[in-house]
C-alpha cells in the first residue's frame, strides 16, 4: 500500500506554518497516517523556519533522522507545526508567524514550544505530530491542550537533522491523543543512529502495559509547593490517587535542588543558544547579508531585523554568562545545580520507580497575561528539571479546572521511558473506562 494523502485542513488554530496538499506515504508500521512535524526538523524539500524570519523559505537538502525513520515507516508527513521562535518560549507567541490558539480556548495560548504539533493534534487535523522538548516544550502544551507528550531520555532519539537550540537539554519526542499512539510513534522514532554521537542505542519497543501492581511512586513536596496552582495540585493528587487504587503505592521523595533548576536551565540553554544560533549569520542560510557594509554592521542589522526580541535576548544573556570573568559565576554555577538535580533524582528512583506531579503549575494562560520574561520562564520550573537530569517524563491529561486541561507528569530513570508510559497507560485506561 502506498499513495498519496491530501491535506487541505481547515487551520483556524494557526497551528501550521506549512502544510503539504499532497503528501505521499508508504507501507510500514504507519503507512498512511498523517504526521505533523514540528518546524526545527529538517524536511528535505519542505520549507523548515524553526518560526523564524531567518529561515523562511529555507529548504533543508536532507531528512532528519526521526524523518527518514517516519516514512520509512509509511507515514505522510502532512505539515510543519508552528512554535516559539527557535523553541524559545512557552506559549507559541513568540513565533515569526503569529501565534497558535488553543483549541480548548480560542483566547487562551496552546502552550509552547511545541504548541502547533499540540494544537494540530488537539484539534483532530492529526492524530499525531513530533515535537521537541528542551525544557518542557512536549509537555507544556500537551498539558495546556489536553494531550499526551513524552519527553524521551535524553540520547535515546536521534537528534540529526535537528536545528540546535540547547544541545545538551534537547530530544525530539511523541505528541497524540493516546498513550497507546504516543508509544506506537516512539516505536518508529527511537532507532540508533551514529550520526547523533549523544546516542546510546537503546531502541524502543514496547506494548503499553497497564499492569503497575507494586509501583512505587515518588511525590516530591516541591512539585505542590510555591507558585503551583492549588487546585491543579489537587487535582494531580487525585490522578496520583488513581495510580494507587490501581496498586502503585505513594512515596514522598524530595529534590531539593529544584531550588536552582530554572536559574540552572537558563543560564544553560542560553549559552548552548548564543553559540547554536551563531551559524544564522546571512551568508549560509537565509536573507543576505549587505555586503556593502562592514561585517559588523551588516551582521547586526541583519540579525536584527530577522530574529525576534526574545530570541536576541537569550543570545545576549548566554553570550554574557560564557564571557570571560563571568563565566565562572554562572555557567560554572549552573553545571553545578545541574549536578545537584541530576544526584536528587538518582537519590530518589533509588527507593520509588517513577516520580509523579503536575505538567505545569498552571492551566493555559489568556494571551498577554503573562507578557514579561520572568514569570513565563517561571512557567517552566516543573519541567525542566528532568531536561536537566536527562529523564524520560510524560505528560497524560488527568482532568480539568475551570475547563481547562490539566497534565499529570510522571518522571523514570534514564532509559526507563517504558515505565513512565505503563504508568501513563494504567490512569488513562483506568479513567477512560
Ligand atoms: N520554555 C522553555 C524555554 O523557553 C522551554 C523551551 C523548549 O523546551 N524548547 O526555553
Amino acid at each position: 500500500m502506498a499513495g498519496t494523502l491530501n491535506f487541505a485542513p481547515d487551520d483556524r488554530y494557526n497551528a501550521f506554518i506549512t502544510t503539504c496538499r499532497e503528501a505521499p506515504f508508504g507501507d510500514g508500521a504507519l503507512a498512511g497516517v498523517a504526521v505533523a512535524v514540528k518546524d526545527n526538523i529538517s524536511t528535505a524539500g519542505i520549507q523548515t523556519t524553526c518560526g523564524s524570519r531567518i529561515l523562511e523559505g529555507y529548504i533543508p537538502p536532507y531528512d532528519a533522522h526521526v524523518v527518514e525513520l517516519l516514512r520509512g515507516a509509511g507515514a505522510a508527513i502532512v505539515g510543519k507545526t508552528n512554535m516559539d521562535e527557535f523553541g524559545m518560549g512557552s506559549t507559541t507567541e513568540t513565533s515569526a508567524f503569529g501565534p497558535t490558539r488553543n483549541p480548548v480556548d480560542r483566547e487562551r495560548v496552546p502552550g509552547g514550544s511545541s504548541g502547533g504539533s499540540a494544537a494540530a493534534v488537539a484539534a483532530g487535523l492529526v492524530p499525531m505530530a513530533l515535537g521537541t522538548d528542551t525544557g518542557g516544550s512536549i509537555r507544556c502544551p500537551a498539558a495546556f491542550c489536553g494531550i499526551v507528550g513524552l519527553k524521551p531520555t535524553y540520547g535515546r532519539v536521534s537528534r540529526y537533522g535537528l536545528i540546535a537550540y540547547a544541545t545538551s537539554l534537547e530530544q525530539i519526542g511523541p505528541m497524540a491523543r493516546t498513550v497507546e499512539d504516543v508509544s506506537r510513534l516512539m516505536s518508529v522514532i527511537a532507532r540508533y543512529d551514529p550520526r547523533d554521537s549523544t546516542m546510546l542505542d537503546r531502541p524502543y519497543d514496547h506494548q503499553p502495559s497497564a499492569d503497575i501492581t507494586g509501583l512505587r511512586v515518588g511525590v516530591p513536596e516541591e512539585y505542590f509547593g510555591e507558585g503551583v496552582d492549588e487546585r491543579v495540585a489537587r487535582t494531580v493528587r487525585d490522578a496520583i490517587g488513581v495510580l494507587e487504587d490501581l496498586g502503585a503505592s505513594p512515596v514522598q521523595v524530595s529534590i531539593p535542588g529544584m531550588r536552582y533548576a530554572l536559574a540552572a536551565y537558563y543560564v544553560i540553554s542560553t549559552g548552548e543558544a548564543s553559540s547554536n544560533l551563531a551559524r544564522f549569520d546571512g551568508v549560509r542560510y537565509g536573507p543576505a547579508v549587505d555586503t556593502r557594509k562592514t561585517w559588523h554592521e551588516a551582521y547586526r542589522e541583519l540579525r536584527h531585523a530577522n530574529l525576534g526580541p526574545e530570541v536576541r535576548r537569550r543570545i545576549m544573556l548566554g553570550t554574557f554568562a560564557l564571557s570571560a570573568g563571568y563565566a565562572g559565576r554562572y555557567y560554572t554555577k549552573a553545571q553545578v545545580a545541574r549536578g545537584n538535580i541530576r544526584q536528587d533524582f538518582e537519590r530518589a528512583f533509588r527507593d520509588v520507580d517513577v516520580i509523579a506531579g503536575p505538567t505545569m503549575p498552571t492551566v493555559a494562560f489568556r494571551f498577554g497575561e503573562k507578557n514579561d520574561p520572568l514569570s513565563l520562564y517561571l512557567a517552566d520550573i516543573l519541567t525542566a528539571p528532568a531536561n536537566l537530569a536527562g529523564i524520560p517524563a510524560i505528560s497524560v491529561p488527568c482532568g480539568r479546572v475551570e475547563g481547562l486541561p490539566v497534565g499529570l507528569q510522571v518522571m523514570g530513570r534514564r532509559f526507563e521511558d517504558e515505565r513512565v508510559i505503563d504508568a501513563a497507560y494504567a490512569y488513562e485506561q483506568e479513567v477512560r473506562a
